[in-house]
């Protein structure tokens, strides 16, 4: 018997789930999910109910199986959104796909396959041999063979500065994703959004989308806001030679070089940087600590930016506001 206990039921813990059902075979498996949110497969990035808050990246790209690249599209069709492969489609669409894909795997997995979907949240785990039980705060415990911990990202910190009297202020909030902008604010509040990234721009969405009329600020220390999706090209990787290298300082200029060349291949800068996704995790690992340092303190900003875009309809919506107010 194999009992796995999975600590998280946002994206990772969900498809966890939905790999182990997958592949169990037909020996026996239980798989606790715990996860303390009401549903599952949402987690932060899936939980919006926003129109506006999309995806930020195409459809075609968000399978949750490599080896089925068209699998989200596909399951768009089937339930009647009629959405093109290179969309943009909303967040909480994800989610249910997601949700949905465990409740496939379920019922086409063995019947010696167990799931337990639990809402709670683990105070512990002791240790007893090779056991690990997961205590949860209701007092259950779980005896697992195997704990998989996918809580996601930690909430951010508070800025750092001596005084943080601030924080204690209702109309302070930590956690974006905990504490919706709209609870605190009234519609003439100037807002201070302190990062510049993709959740900037989800706050910036929601509040313009609901009359907001105050100024919004956004501050980060390089002022860079994610760039803009621009479909339709394709560039071919240079991986191998990327994976060779030990500075970052010489991984930039290989990148750089590209970028430039790509422009007379008929291509674009965002086609390099989306042709070494394949490499990025190894490429990381593969780095001395000193490389990461220095990546994280000068150039992650600009990865960022580059990285992680916007779709073009949303980039459009902050460029000019329905009152002709700028973004
Ligand atoms: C606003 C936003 C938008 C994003 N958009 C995209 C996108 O368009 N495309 C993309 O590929 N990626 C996107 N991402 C990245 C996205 O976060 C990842 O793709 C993926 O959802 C991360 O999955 P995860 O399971 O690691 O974390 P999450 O999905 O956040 O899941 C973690 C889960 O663990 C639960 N949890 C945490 N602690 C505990 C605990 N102690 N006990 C029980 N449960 C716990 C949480 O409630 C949560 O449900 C986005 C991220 C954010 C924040």
């Amino acid at each position: 018997m194999k009992r796995i206990t999975i600590i998280g039921g946002g994206a990772s813990g969900t498809l966890t789930a939905v790999n182990l059902l997958r592949n169990s075979g037909e020996g026996p498996l239980t798989i606790s999910l715990i996860e303390k949110r009401t549903e599952i497969g949402r987690g932060v990035a899936y939980s919006t109910d926003h129109d506006l808050h999309f995806l930020n990246v195409p459809a075609g790209k968000m399978s949750a199986f490599p080896d089925d690249p068209d699998n989200f599209h596909q399951w768009l069709l089937s339930n009647g959104f009629d959405y093109a492969a290179s969309d943009f489609v909303p967040r909480k669409l994800y989610g249910r796909y997601l949700r949905e894909l465990l409740d496939d795997a379920f019922a086409n997995a063995s019947p010696n396959a167990v799931i337990n979907i639990i809402n709670d949240e683990p105070e512990n785990i002791v240790f007893e041999g090779d056991t690990a039980n997961v205590i949860l705060r209701s007092g259950e415990k779980i005896a697992s063979d195997k704990v998989v911990l996918a809580f996601g990202n930690f909430p951010p910190p508070h800025p750092s500065v001596p005084d943080l009297r601030f924080t204690e202020q209702p109309k302070y909030i930590r956690n974006v994703w905990e504490k919706d902008v709209l609870s605190v604010t009234d519609k003439d509040d100037a807002v201070l959004v302190i990062g510049t990234g993709l959740s900037m721009v989800d706050v910036a969405l929601r509040l313009n989308d609901s009359g907001h009329k105050g100024p919004i600020y956004v501050i980060s220390t390089r002022g860079l806001v994610p760039s803009v999706h621009k479909l339709g090209f394709n560039y071919e990787q240079f991986n191998d030679t990327l994976l060779k290298f030990e500075r970052i300082t010489d991984v930039l200029k290989e990148v750089r070089k590209h970028s430039v060349a790509s422009s007379d291949q008929d291509s674009d800068w965002r086609a390099v940087i989306d042709s070494i996704r394949p490499a990025t995790q190894q490429l990381w690992i593969g780095l001395p600590i000193a490389e990461k340092r220095y990546f994280m303190q000068h150039l992650s900003r600009h990865w960022n930016s580059a990285r992680h875009r916007m779709p073009p309809q949303v980039a459009e919506r902050l460029e000019k506001n329905e009152d002709g107010r700028r973004f």
